[in-house]
């Protein structure tokens, strides 16, 4: 698969007065597993919404491969995004949940079957096709969201705090799994979260947010050894 960097230039992002991303800059390698780590409020979500493409338009740029997407309309972007709560739809089976996004793009019904069921698959839920999503466990229903947003095979990964919603040691499991996932597609992936230790344990690279502007751009090693200034070192807990 060919895989896809992301360049964010100089990007800012306001609600009304409030700014909230003031000048943020990044390279996220192609096929890179990168975290967003930083406290509540420090506009992670933000950020990556803005990358999807949704809330307000911010200035600058941000290049998906050597595309601007500034502006652009979400589904135009081909990326998949995975939320905090990540609903299924209740009233549609696990098999209808994840071939949505395949059936608005009109692919056809025989491909739909075929591409479900690999999705599935590669999140180890094959068997539960026929189920609805009140039949299945907390972390059964994240994977389908995942094996929903992989499907339609995006060009990268936007993750915003999946394993929040779930228990201490499922999340850590998880977490495992998902890095198993991403590296067996390649899939550039930006994984947001405010627990160290899941970037730590999980992304190649990491960039430390606070008040809108990034503290800290680097391997959660280098930033261990290296932290750039009092915040990263208090927030990593290697102050002292
Ligand atoms: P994080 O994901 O790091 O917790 P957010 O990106 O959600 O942070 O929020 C960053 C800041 O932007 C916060 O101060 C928040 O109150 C503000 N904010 C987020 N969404 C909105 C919105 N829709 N309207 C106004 N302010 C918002
Ligand atoms: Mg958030």
């Amino acid at each position: 698969m060919d895989q896809t960097g992301i360049k964010i230039e100089d990007l800012h992002l306001s609600f009304g007065e409030t700014q909230v991303l003031r000048g943020v800059n990044l390279d996220i390698r192609p096929g890179e597993f990168f975290a967003f780590l930083g406290p509540s409020g420090s506009g992670k979500s933000t950020l990556l919404r803005a990358i999807a493409g949704f809330g307000p338009t911010p200035q600058g740029r941000i290049l998906i491969g050597d595309r601007d997407v500034v502006g652009l309309d979400p589904w135009k972007r081909n990326v998949g995004m995975v939320f905090q709560s990540y609903a299924l739809w209740p009233h549609m089976s696990v098999r209808d949940n994840v071939g949505f996004g395949l059936r608005e793009r009109r692919v056809p019904a025989k491909q739909i079957r075929d591409r479900v069921d690999a999705a599935l698959d590669l999140v180890g839920l094959a068997h539960l096709a026929d189920r609805m999503p009140n039949q299945l466990s907390g972390g059964q229903q994240q994977r389908i969201a995942l094996a929903r947003t992989v499907v339609v095979e995006p060009e990268v990964l936007l993750l915003d705090e999946p394993l929040s919603n779930l228990d201490a040691s499922l999340r850590v499991q998880m977490r495992r799994e998902l890095l198993h996932l991403q590296r067996k597609l390649g899939l550039t992936t930006i994984f947001v979260t405010h627990d160290q230790e899941e970037a730590n344990t999980t992304s190649d690279r990491m960039a430390v947010l606070d008040g809108g502007v990034i503290q800290q751009i680097g391997t959660p090693q280098e930033l261990y050894d290296r932290p750039a200034n009092l915040f990263v070192a208090n927030f990593l807990g290697t102050a002292n």
